[in-house]
């Protein structure tokens, strides 16, 4: 089937055009002015933005986290990224213990795969690189589809220094990228110890145990460990000022160090943790001050911050609860609030909502949206961009109405979002995953199991990434 959007205007990450598009079946066949209409389904798009899907390289979807199961499954999630123009998202496994991380991976491709709407690749969590097997498992998953492993510098599963530096030096050698949860563990820990002695249990103290001396300290200390390793690094959801100065400090080095931040770090303070239903603002890292919410958009629009994506990790106003009243009866705490928020239906929405406010390019929103996640985790070649022969996945959006958001139109399987009544300025009409409608006006027009398990391309030290 062959489509062609006639009239609108394609936005790349350089530059804006106004051309016409077709699609043959799976993939971008042709752009350019006046492209014939024989035998395609012909659509109007004048007035609209053409961009290419959007990737959400950051999502826990069907995932137990601290024994508390995410509101959204495989379908549900992606079905929400659908509606939102997000046509891949690259979804966070963990290893468990002793497990082999090519186990870790085969477990859940096929449970994505019966259903997922839109397309999906993995990265993994590791725990245990306590045995040579297990470290000789990192090169395995790279030729199984994964690119990317990330270290948590936090919690039980999280790595010691002394393996983190093992793991960069790993996948230094095979072509892959750690992305790093760097928030320091002692410091988190003796704060937390201290409030909860001090009787201080309420959300603000979220903020307080996770302030930004907690995640600059370990940002800094995690880009002396990639240094040392020779390895490049990639630094998941930044939410401080220093980081960010460490993130351009090592970039100026010319070291390939990343970042990626997310719209809740750009568009909340820490001032939602004294608010109501401060419980649902829960996320790690805590959202930070206005000074470091001025730092990032300043880092993402120099450069120096590469993607935005969600950490999409969705619960219930019920689960949030926790930290008030734990299921068992006993009270909750800061600590006891499952940590995440939703986000992975609002990301393009706010993003081009602050392009069509002239916050930052509209070029620049497909750069960290899609062409440097694309770029990044190995799926250039088919992905992140609209370029004749990539896959057909287009995100068609009008500039010219405004709306807010609302928990009730959204597609995910939640009962809130921390973005009701954000106000949005223009609005994702329609989207196509590989040249096939997901999503039109309102309406899921998908389907379960549509989307396709994605395999991610080793990195290439010397390749344009790190040009
Ligand atoms: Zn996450």
């Amino acid at each position: 089937m062959k489509t062609l959007f006639r009239g609108g205007t394609v936005v790349t990450a350089e530059g804006m055009y106004k051309t016409d598009l077709l699609t043959d079946g799976e993939k971008i066949a042709a752009i350019g002015s006046g492209l014939p209409s024989d035998g395609a389904d012909v659509k109007d798009v004048s007035g609209l933005l053409l961009l290419p899907g959007a990737i959400d390289a950051h999502t826990h979807l069907e995932c137990v986290c601290s024994g508390i199961a995410t509101s959204d499954d495989y379908f549900t999630g992606t079905r929400a990224a659908a509606c939102g123009g997000t046509t891949t998202v690259i979804d966070y496994l963990l290893q468990e213990k002793g497990e082999p991380l090519t186990q870790t991976l085969e477990k859940r491709v096929p449970m994505a795969a019966k259903k997922a709407a839109v397309d999906f690749a993995f990265h993994i969590g590791v725990s245990d690189l306590s045995t040579p097997e297990l470290l000789s498992s990192v090169k395995d998953a790279v030729s199984a589809g994964v690119s990317s492993f990330k270290a948590y510098m936090v919690y039980d599963f999280g790595l010691s220094d002394e393996v983190l530096y093992g793991l960069l030096k790993e996948t230094a050698k095979v072509g892959a990228l750690v992305t790093v949860h760097a928030e320091n563990r002692g410091m988190l820990a003796a704060r937390v110890k201290e409030y909860l002695a001090q009787g201080k249990t309420d959300p603000w103290y979220h903020y307080e145990s996770r302030n930004e001396e907690v995640s600059a300290a370990a940002t800094r200390s995690v880009i002396a460990l990639a240094k040392a390793a020779n390895a490049p690094l990639y630094i998941v959801h930044l939410t401080d000022r220093d980081s960010a100065l460490a993130v351009t400090q090592a970039r100026d080095e010319g070291l390939p160090v990343f970042a990626e931040t997310c719209p809740q770090y750009l568009n909340f303070t820490c001032e939602v943790y004294r608010g109501p239903r401060a419980q649902d603002y829960v996320c790690s890292p805590a959202i930070k001050g206005l000074e470091s919410q001025t730092a990032l958009w300043a880092a993402l629009l120099r450069g120096d911050i590469s993607t935005v994506a969600t950490d999409h990790c969705p619960f219930t106003q019920k689960q949030k609860d926790y930290g008030i009243r734990l299921p068992d009866g006993r009270a909750g705490d800061f600590t006891t609030i499952p940590n995440g928020c939703d986000g992975v239906e609002t990301l393009y929405p706010y993003m081009l909502t602050q392009a069509n406010l002239g916050r930052i390019p509209f070029e620049r929103v497909v750069s960290v949206c899609a062409g440097n996640p694309a770029k990044l985790f190995g799926l250039s070649d088919r992905k992140g961009a609209l370029r004749p022969g990539l896959d057909a996945d287009i995100a068609v959006f009008d500039p010219r109405t405004d709306g807010v958001v609302r928990a009730r139109d959204l597609h995910g399987n939640l009962d809130h979002t921390i973005w009701e009544n954000t106000a949005l300025h223009g609005r994702v009409t329609a989207v196509y995953l590989r040249g096939a409608p997901v999503y039109h006006n309102g309406t899921f027009v998908g389907q379960e199991g549509a989307g396709q398990y994605q395999r991610c391309r080793p990195v290439e030290p010397d390749g344009p990434l790190f040009a």
